[in-house]
């Protein structure tokens, strides 16, 4: 599993605040500029806003965006027609600060995305900040698989039951509760080599089926699962491919989603907290074996958990830099996905 650095190395980046300095004098009244050379005591103006985010982003993976300004009471941020609201100081979000987790779906196609942040501060100023992300792909590689032929060729009353349950799962990832639980990064939930990276391409007994939306790590039926996250159990099932199925609410829009588990730790509604035993590993629904799949949804969009992911990813939310450990080698026989399309 490759996590580039570009993409972690969180760009601090110098605001338009509502409309854009566009001359070199107005630069030089940029608020940020100012704040960031030390000011006579005396200055009356606030703080101004800082938002960091990474200098691009890679279809399929997740990204981070941080706003940190003294006096902030909420943030709203607008991605991909969707806005997300956060209030510092409530769940996991710091005092004065808001974190959001937002994706970039793998079928995106746009060469860069907008995002604006509209910031509310306790002396009632209304700040909105505006960015504009530079949008990468990468060459994704192929999985050749063989399954139980039921898996490939469904009766009507299979498919009526794949669709059930992948409308019950969509509708689940569509919900957004309003409090932040997660932090990253987010705990590995076993230890397991990876054997199948995220965006795999998959051919199922020779024919392509849907791309690989999780990660799977190696592991014996039984192996207990813990949770990645804090967060509540909101789906238990048993479903016809991803077999025994536990999916945890983080908060603002972030799911992580266990698969293929032999049994089950929690019930609908638990509050979970990180590393808590969620189920057990095991060979339910489509599978060549006994092994953990971890997928990760963020604002109803399955991406990549890899960068979020202790020990494997660089996503952090302090200003420490990437140095957790060495990005994992894939184990896909494509051989990774480093290559940027
Ligand atoms: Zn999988």
């Amino acid at each position: 599993m490759t996590a580039l650095p570009s993409l972690l190395a969180a760009a601090l980046l110098l605001l338009s605040f509502g409309c854009a300095a566009k001359s070199p004098q107005a630069a030089m009244t940029d608020p940020l500029r100012q704040t960031a050379a030390p000011r006579p005591a005396a200055a009356p103006r606030p703080a101004a806003a800082v938002l960091s985010l990474p200098d691009e982003v890679w279809a399929g993976e997740p990204f981070l965006a941080k706003v940190q300004a003294p006096g902030l009471t909420r943030a709203v941020v607008s991605w991909r027609q969707k806005s997300l609201a956060a209030t510092p100081g409530t769940g996991s979000q710091p005092e004065d600060s808001a974190l959001f987790l937002l994706p970039v779906p793998q079928k995106e196609e746009a060469s860069s995305l907008p995002l604006s942040l509209s910031l509310t501060f306790a002396d009632g100023r209304r700040e909105t900040l505006t960015a504009s992300l530079p949008v990468r792909r990468r060459v994704q590689p192929e999985q050749r698989l063989t399954v139980a032929d039921r898996y490939v060729r469904l009766t009507p009353a299979q498919l009526a039951r794949v669709k059930e349950e992948q409308r019950e799962v969509r509708e689940v990832l569509a919900r957004v509760s309003p409090v932040r639980l997660w932090r990253l990064p987010l705990l590995r939930p076993v230890p397991g080599k990876v054997t199948s990276v995220y965006g795999l391409r998959r051919f199922f007994n020779g024919q392509e089926r849907s791309p690989h939306r999780g990660i799977d790590f190696a592991a014996a039926r039984g192996d207990p699962v813990p949770a990645c996250a804090d967060g509540i159990a909101v789906l238990i099932g048993e479903h016809y491919y991803g077999g025994g199925t536990v999916i945890l609410d983080h908060g603002l829009g972030v799911f992580s989603l266990y698969l293929h588990l032999s049994g089950f730790a929690v019930s609908r509604g638990q509050t979970v907290r990180r590393g808590q035993i969620i189920g057990f590993a095991g060979d339910t629904g489509r599978v060549t074996g006994p092994h953990l799949h971890l997928s990760l949804a963020v604002q109803g969009e399955l991406v990549d958990a890899a960068p979020c992911l202790e020990g494997m990813g660089n996503l952090s939310e302090t200003e420490e830099r990437p140095g957790r450990g060495a990005p994992e080698k894939s184990q896909s026989p494509a051989g990774g996905k480093g290559e940027a399309l």
